[in-house]
């Protein structure tokens, strides 16, 4: 079966200087790959690339299709939703509002009130927060306000940037559990860049580990858990 995801030879460049040299993966349908590496390692650019919000080169294909040159919306459009660092929510306006917006062009209206409440099924806690502004959520509702807004586009692939940043481990553990359900029951497929390796080797199933700019190392992310390399320098132990 062919990927879902197929980057080839990335490079990535903020002016003048290449963030990326040439990277490539793959992701399969369904699954859940994670990219680790130290800061400045280029996975947020990596995403970024993916999404088409730095100049970019190489190859990406999503679903069998070049989305290499394509427009952000036009990707998004494809089914390839962002979750950014920094959640990416509009804070003074409200929880309904912003979902509201992430759905906006969307002219299936049946299937955005299933998605509404799909959001609603995995995030209980945002329909009692409907009319709340969302800059007044905890960190934890805004990461799944952000989530959510990527549920909105009915994605077939959600590009998640450091979902566990700035959390309390038990709010962490309930978002990634909720991330697992999202996988397993809406069969959306997930490209994870966190901070978090020990977390991010337990969800993903697939993981590449990124040094400036290039994939070093690649496996199942069991393999990886028990590498002990990764272990020293992403792990701890
Ligand atoms: P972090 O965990 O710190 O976000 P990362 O692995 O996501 O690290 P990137 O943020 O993708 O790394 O950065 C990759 C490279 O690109 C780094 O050398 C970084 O300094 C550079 N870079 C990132 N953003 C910019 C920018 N806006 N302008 C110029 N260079 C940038």
């Amino acid at each position: 079966m062919a990927p879902l995801l197929e980057v080839s030879g990335l490079k990535a460049y903020y002016g003048a200087t290449e963030a990326l040299h040439g990277l490539s993966f793959a992701l399969e349908k369904g699954g859940i790959t994670t990219l680790l590496g130290a800061n400045g390692a280029g996975k947020t650019t990596t995403l970024r690339a993916i999404s088409g919000l730095v100049k970019r080169d190489g190859r990406i294909t999503f679903d069998g299709e070049a989305i290499d040159r394509a427009a952000t919306e036009d990707i998004a459009r494809r089914g390839v939703a962002h979750v950014p660092e920094g959640r990416g929510t509009f804070t003074g306006l409200s929880v309904e509002e912003n979902l509201k917006i992430a759905s906006y062009g969307r002219r299936d209206k049946s299937g955005v009130k299933r998605d509404l409440d799909l959001v609603f099924t995995y995030f209980p806690r945002l329909k009692e927060r409907l009319h709340q502004q969302a800059g007044t959520l905890s960190g934890g509702e805004q990461q799944m306000l952000a989530i959510s807004r990527a549920l909105m586009l009915s994605p077939r692939l959600m590009l998640l940037d450091e979902p566990s940043f700035g959390l309390a481990p038990l709010i962490v553990q309930e978002i990634f559990h909720i991330m697992r359900r999202i996988n397993a029951e809406a069969g959306v497929s997930m490209l994870l860049v966190e901070q978090n390796a020990a977390l991010a080797l337990d969800l993903a199933d697939t993981a590449y580990v990124l040094e400036t700019g290039t994939v070093v190392m690649s496996g199942p992310a069991t393999q990886l858990k028990n590498d002990e390399g990764i272990r020293k320098s992403y792990l701890g132990y």
